[in-house]
């Protein structure tokens, strides 16, 4: 049986850095694990919370009352353009070992933290590029059936940070199967990620005790406020779609402070933990934000980061 492991605190397994204990924890790397950790759960009534690298996610001061499952490093596997990888390998990893086989396409990637299985739930993506583009199948274990199924692309329903997985949250992504542009310059590659990890870092120090972007980029209808954006930064909306950024600081919210909790002044949409910041504090924060962006700009953001035990 998989070593369960009791009372273990959730804020170091986060980049918040916040959050209360979790009842049981455990590590898995694969099907067999993970249904050990299913069946245990069911058996004993307890509520089940898979964890990846914790970098989009807010747990409760009060922690979890069941088992958290960490998904640990797998392993990866190059073949020709195809890249085989287990769910638990941080993306970063993924990122470098596509450069050193010669294959582009992800290293815009570089930079975003967390696991590879959490990044294919919700299709990550930075500057054009989202890793959906790249996904050629997914390997899911259904929580509810014990079943593992294998989901091709069109299958996969990849859209702006959301996907099949992220719509289902009893499917747990084992692994998945990238397919990559063969060809690419070594040297090349190597320069655009260290451009883009560099570009990453001048934006916002990326070491933060944060969860990134806190809220997804809303699509706009009201043409006053997209002509604003455009006046105020020269860019046009994407898709209708505005910066939560730019709307949080267009309603004066920039910088705010709340407890230890405070909206980043570099980039608005990060909300960060200043140090000593209860997960409190960062939900109270983030309602402070909703309400006004709602309430003066009529429009309604919907959180990215994933709130656990509240
Ligand atoms: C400084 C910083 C910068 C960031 N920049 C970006 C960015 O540019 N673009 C971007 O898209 N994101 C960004 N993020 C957010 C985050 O890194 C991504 O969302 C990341 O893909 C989350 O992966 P994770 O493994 O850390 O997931 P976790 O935080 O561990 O979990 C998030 C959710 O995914 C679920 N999950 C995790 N693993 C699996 C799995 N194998 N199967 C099914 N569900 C799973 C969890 O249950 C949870 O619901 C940033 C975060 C930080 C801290």
């Amino acid at each position: 049986m998989i070593a369960l492991r009791e009372h273990v605190s959730l804020a170091p397994l986060t980049t918040f850095k916040v959050g209360g204990e979790a009842r049981y924890y455990a590590e898995a790397s694969g099907a067999i694990e993970l249904s050990e950790v299913f069946d245990y759960a069911e058996k004993h009534k307890l509520p089940l919370w898979v964890l990846g690298g914790g970098s989009n996610i807010l747990f409760a001061d009060k922690g979890f009352p069941g088992i958290v499952v960490r998904i640990v490093p797998g392993g990866i596997k190059v073949k020709g353009a195809k890249i085989m990888v287990g769910a638990g390998v941080p993306l970063m990893n993924v990122v470098w070992s596509a450069k050193d086989a010669g294959l582009s396409g992800i290293e815009k990637l570089a930079g975003i933290p967390g696991s590879f299985g959490g990044a294919v739930r919700g299709n990550a993506g930075a500057f054009g590029t989202e890793i959906g583009q790249y996904v050629t199948s997914v390997k899911a274990l259904d929580q509810k059936t014990g079943m593992v199924h294998e989901y091709i692309q069109a299958e996969c329903e990849f859209s702006y940070r959301t996907s099949h997985f992220k719509k289902h949250p009893s499917l747990v992504v084992l692994s998945a199967e990238l397919t990559l542009h063969e060809g690419g310059d070594e040297a090349l590659l190597e320069r655009i990620i260290k451009e883009t990890m560099a570009t990453r870092e001048s934006k916002h120090p990326q070491d933060a005790k944060c969860a990134g972007s806190f809220f997804m980029n809303p699509v706009v209808k009201d043409e006053h406020l997209l002509k604003e954006f455009e006046k105020d930064t020269g860019n046009a909306s994407k898709d209708g779609k505005l910066p939560a950024g730019w709307l949080i600081d267009h309603v004066g919210l920039r910088g705010k402070v709340l407890g230890g909790a405070q909206v980043s002044p570099k980039h608005p949409n990060y909300l960060l933990n200043t140090g000593t910041a209860t997960a409190a504090d960062i939900v109270m924060l983030a309602s402070l934000v909703k309400t006004r962006v709602r309430d003066e700009l009529g429009v309604k953001l919907q959180e990215e980061v994933q709130f656990v035990g509240f």
